[in-house]
C-alpha cells in the first residue's frame, strides 16, 4: 500500500466525512477515526456534499436510535457523488455491531461495514477502497475543544434486561491511566478546560486490571495532575458510587460536584426484573449519603417508563420518588422493546399510549421540580466555563452543575471562549441560567 501511495504523490487526497449519530461515546470514536485517518493522509472535512467518502458512525441501542441512524445512511446514498458512483459510503458503528450480515444485505449501497470493535483498522478499510489515493499534506488544524469528552473504558457486563449495548459493544475492559492520561493531553493541547469522563459503566473502572485500581484513584490523579482542569463523571452506576469516590470530589475543586446516577425504576420486583439492584428505600438512602459527604452535590439520574409487566402503582411509585428525591435534572425515556434483548421477549409488554402517558407524567414531576431547583441557584456565585458565542454574539458556557449536552447553558457577560469566569446567577429560565 506504501508504494501505490508513493506513486501517487501527486494524486488528490481523499477527502472523509464522519457523520456521527448517537452519543457521547460515539462522538469519541468518531473522533478517534478522524484522528487516525488524517494521520494517514486523509483530508477530513465537515461537508458531506462533495466528500469522496462518508462515514456513517450509526447508534442503534434502540429502535428509535436505528432509525434515525438508517436516515442518515439513506442521506449519504442520496448524495449527488454518491448516485454518480463517485463517492462511497461506509456504516460504522453500532448497526454493524448489532445486526452483521442482515445489514449487509439490506445496505448493499454501502462499500464496506466498520463495527465498533473493527474501528481501529479505519485506515486500511479506506486504504482498501481508496487504493490510488493521494495523501494531504498535512492535517489541517483541529478547531479549539474548549470541553472534550474522554472515554475510560468500552463494553459493559451488567446485562439489564433491557439493554442492547453489552451485544454490541462486548465485554468491559478498562482503558489503562496511559491510555486516557494521553488522550487527555491531546484534549488540553486543543484548548480543553473540562474534561468528561465517559463509559458505559464508570463505576467499574480499573477492576479488571490485574493489579485493580479504582474511579476514585484515577480522578484524583488526574485532578491532580491537571489542577487547571474541570473533571466530570457521567454514566455512574448506583454501585459505583463509592464513600472514596465521593470523598476525592469533595477534596477537589476540579472535580465537578456532580454526579449522574441511572436509577431507571425503584419498584423493587421492576428493578429485579430489569436485572437491576436497588429498591426505592436503598437509592433514597444513597442520595442522603451522597448529600452528607459532598454537600451542594448536582444529582441527575434517568428513569425508563412502562417496562413490561409495570402496573400503574409501580409506575406511581416512581413519580413519587421523583417528586420526594428533589435531583436536580431528570431524563425520562419510554422502554423501547429491543429484538435479543430478554425483556424483549417477556410477556406484559405496555402498549406504546401507556408507555408514553407514563412517560410525560414522570416529565410533568420532573420539569417542575429541576425548575425550582434551577431556580434555587439565583444568587449564588459560581464558575462558568465559557464555550463560545451565539449567533447575536450573547457568551455562553456551563457551571460545574450543568453537564454537555443535556442541563442547558449559562449565559454570561464577560470572558472569552475558553476562559473560567466567575459570575453571579442573576436569572434562570427552565434549565437555562444568566450570570452577571
Ligand atoms: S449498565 Fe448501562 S450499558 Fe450496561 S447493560 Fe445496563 S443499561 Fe446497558
Amino acid at each position: 500500500m506504501t508504494n501505490d501511495i508513493l506513486q501517487n504523490e501527486t494524486a488528490q487526497p481523499v477527502a472523509v466525512s464522519i457523520v456521527t449519530m448517537g452519543c457521547a461515546k460515539n462522538e469519541v470514536d468518531s473522533l478517534h477515526m478522524g484522528k487516525a485517518l488524517e494521520g494517514a493522509g486523509y483530508a477530513l472535512v465537515d461537508d458531506a456534499e462533495g466528500a469522496d467518502c462518508i462515514i456513517v458512525n450509526t447508534c442503534s441501542f434502540i429502535q428509535s436510535a436505528t432509525e434515525e441512524s438508517l436516515q442518515a445512511i439513506f442521506e449519504a446514498f442520496d448524495l449527488p457523488q454518491v448516485k454518480e458512483g463517485q463517492g462511497k459510503v461506509v456504516v460504522a458503528g453500532c448497526m454493524p455491531a448489532r445486526y452483521g450480515d442482515d445489514l449487509t444485505s439490506a445496505l448493499n449501497e454501502a462499500k464496506t461495514f466498520v463495527p465498533c470493535s473493527k474501528e481501529d483498522d479505519i485506515v486500511a478499510v479506506l486504504d482498501a477502497l481508496f487504493p490510488q489515493r493521494g495523501r494531504a499534506a498535512s492535517a489541517h488544524e483541529a478547531a479549539p475543544l474548549y470541553s472534550a469528552y474522554v472515554k475510560i473504558s468500552d463494553g459493559c457486563d451488567r446485562f439489564c434486561s433491557y439493554c442492547t449495548i453489552p451485544y454490541i459493544r462486548g465485554r468491559y475492559h478498562s482503558f489503562t491511566y496511559d491510555q486516557i492520561e494521553e488522550e487527555i493531553r491531546a484534549c488540553l493541547a486543543r484548548g480543553a478546560r473540562e474534561i468528561v469522563l465517559i463509559a458505559q459503566d464508570t463505576g467499574r473502572w480499573g477492576d479488571d486490571f490485574d493489579e485493580p485500581s479504582t474511579l476514585a484513584a484515577l480522578m484524583g490523579a488526574l485532578a491532580d495532575a491537571h489542577p487547571d482542569t474541570w473533571f466530570r463523571v457521567m454514566y455512574l452506576q448506583p454501585e459505583g458510587v463509592t464513600d472514596e469516590l465521593l470523598r476525592t470530589m469533595a477534596a477537589h475543586d476540579n472535580i465537578c460536584s456532580y454526579l449522574d446516577i441511572p436509577f431507571q425504576q425503584v419498584n423493587e420486583r421492576i428493578l429485579k426484573a430489569m436485572n437491576r439492584t436497588g429498591s426505592r428505600a436503598s437509592y433514597e438512602a444513597l442520595i442522603a449519603h451522597v448529600r452528607d459527604l459532598v454537600p451542594g452535590i448536582t444529582l441527575r439520574t434517568t428513569f425508563i417508563a412502562g417496562f413490561p409487566t409495570e402496573t400503574d402503582d409501580e409506575s406511581q411509585e416512581a413519580c413519587d420518588f421523583i417528586e420526594d428525591a428533589d435531583l436536580d435534572y431528570i431524563g425520562v425515556f419510554p422502554y423501547s422493546q429491543e429484538e435479543g434483548t430478554l425483556a424483549g421477549r417477556m410477556e406484559g409488554q405496555i402498549d406504546e399510549d401507556t408507555k408514553e402517558e407514563r412517560a410525560r407524567d414522570l416529565r410533568a414531576i420532573a420539569d417542575s421540580i429541576s425548575r425550582v431547583r434551577v431556580a434555587d441557584r439565583i444568587g449564588q456565585t459560581m464558575e462558568v466555563l465559557v464555550l463560545g458565542r451565539e449567533e447575536d454574539g450573547q457568551l455562553y458556557g456551563r457551571a460545574q452543575c450543568q453537564a454537555p449536552d443535556v442541563d442547558g447553558v449559562t449565559y454570561v457577560h464577560k470572558g472569552a471562549p475558553g476562559d473560567i469566569v466567575t459570575v453571579t446567577i442573576t436569572d434562570t429560565l427552565l434549565y437555562e441560567m444568566e450570570g452577571e
